[in-house]
């Protein structure tokens, strides 16, 4: 090994002692394994549980036990408008007006619901646009949308590809596939984040470049929410949808997260699917009315949400709100590029990051293909005490999250990834 071990060590604890978010690592429990804690850098898949997320749950368990159906109004935090206490949080989360988001179902049913409004062909544009290695739920939710609206997948879907031999997509050829297909496209559904490379993407020249070929523009910010800046108001996003399990610590099967953007927020144009939770709230209970949508992405809901995921979300948004997207955001960056500082001093020949080195080109997680490897080598890692995960055929994904991980923990990683494949 080329790092000197006990100056890589203590370089790592010196950039702790240094970091002013360091303490929030103590708000969360960290797994442990064989009586010691792990190193955990998987919150691409599932972030870790706040420490105050099961007061927030149990809080409202004993007050279902105490109030039972009078909890919707009586509850410490009254179950009605519950969800409105997580909206301002979580706007702020990506970079939108209160409006603008609610929290609701779970993702690939909140991407269908807003297809059903976004999506709407016509015999001539009809096309939607993702991108390679879009993540396999996406790839269903669109190909079953246009099957739903008589349209071939192989024929309606577009794949935004890289140049031949590179990982990562460029935005030029973004726009060659719309010029070619002038006329023809009726949505991009791009993942804000690519849940395999790790590469974010130019959301403003996205939607710009989309905008200008008469396409709505959709993202998918599963891999971006808690982890880039995504500002999907002023970037002029459609919409968007996310999941809370990931980097927003909501626990597994966590509620999601919609954006439909302020322009849309009073559209009696629009299609949608109804239900009495987007309802006018004076009226919902007169049982009778018309349907009349709250205005914003409140009037996409259907059904009263279940509080006892919107509590721990709650916990975990408190958090990220107390901390702040812009000094996670700078902690990322730094974290995420001593991680790789600390890879490309392995120089190791079987070792390729796929995720792109400018960091404006990606969040937290960093990519890294092993030439030759299979998945003893991720089994190995898991027994050395580190979470990571592992994507056939050979990628190891590893994120190191702003709010609970250490510069300590990148270290210990590479050191055991060093000793693996040595
Ligand atoms: C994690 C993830 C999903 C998961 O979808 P669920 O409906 O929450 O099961 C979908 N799409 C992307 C891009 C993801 O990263």
């Amino acid at each position: 090994m080329s790092m000197h071990h006990d100056i890589g060590l203590s370089h790592a604890l010196k950039l702790d002692a240094d970091d002013p978010l360091a303490g929030y690592r103590e708000q969360f429990h960290h797994p442990v394994i064989n009586g010691e804690e792990v190193v955990y850098l998987c919150g691409n898949s599932l972030g870790l549980q706040p420490k105050k997320a099961s007061a927030y749950v149990q809080q409202e368990l004993d007050d279902w036990a105490r109030f039972g159906v009078e909890g919707h109004f009586h509850a410490r935090h009254p179950w009605m408008p519950y969800h409105e206490y997580l909206t301002a949080h979580m706007a702020n989360v990506v970079g939108a007006k209160p409006i603008e988001v609610v929290v609701m179902n779970s993702l690939t049913v909140n991407l269908h619901l807003l297809m059903v409004s976004f999506y709407r062909p016509t015999s001539e544009r009809y096309k939607i646009i993702i991108e390679h290695d879009a993540f396999p739920s996406d790839r269903y939710a669109v190909a079953s949308q246009a099957a739903f609206h008589g349209f071939d997948p192989r024929d309606a879907i577009l794949t935004w590809e890289p140049k031949p031999g590179a990982h990562t997509l460029e935005t030029e050829d973004l726009e060659q596939l719309l010029q070619t297909h002038q006329g023809e496209v009726a949505c991009l559904l791009i993942g804000g984040v690519n849940y395999y490379t790790g590469q974010s993407f130019d959301l403003g020249e996205i939607a710009r470049l989309g905008h200008r070929y008469g396409a709505v523009v959709g993202i998918d910010l599963a891999h971006g929410a808690g982890n880039i800046m995504p500002n999907l108001h002023e970037n002029e996003i459609d919409f968007a949808a996310w999941c809370t399990y990931k980097y927003l610590n909501s626990g597994p099967g966590g509620i999601s997260g919609v954006f439909v953007h302020e322009k849309y927020a009073h559209s009696t144009e629009l299609p949608r699917f109804t239900g009495w939770w987007g309802h006018n709230k004076e009226t919902r209970f007169y049982m009778r009315d018309e349907f009349d949508p709250i205005p914003g992405a409140e009037g996409w809901q259907l059904s009263n949400p279940p509080i006892l995921p919107l509590a721990s979300l709650r916990a975990s948004l408190e958090i990220f709100e107390e901390a702040g997207m812009p000094a996670l955001r700078q902690k990322s960056i730094q974290l995420t590029g001593y991680l790789e500082y600390l890879l490309d001093q392995l120089s190791h020949e079987r070792i390729e990051i796929i995720t792109p080195k400018d960091p404006q080109q990606r969040g937290c997680q960093l990519s890294i293909m092993v030439r030759d490897s299979d998945k003893k080598l991720f089994d190995d890692l898991m027994a050395s005490g580190v979470v990571v995960d592992w994507r056939e055929p050979d990628v190891i994904r590893v994120a190191p999250a702003p709010l609970y991980n250490s510069f300590q923990d990148a270290w210990k990683f590479v050191d055991r990834l060093n000793h693996l494949i040595a």
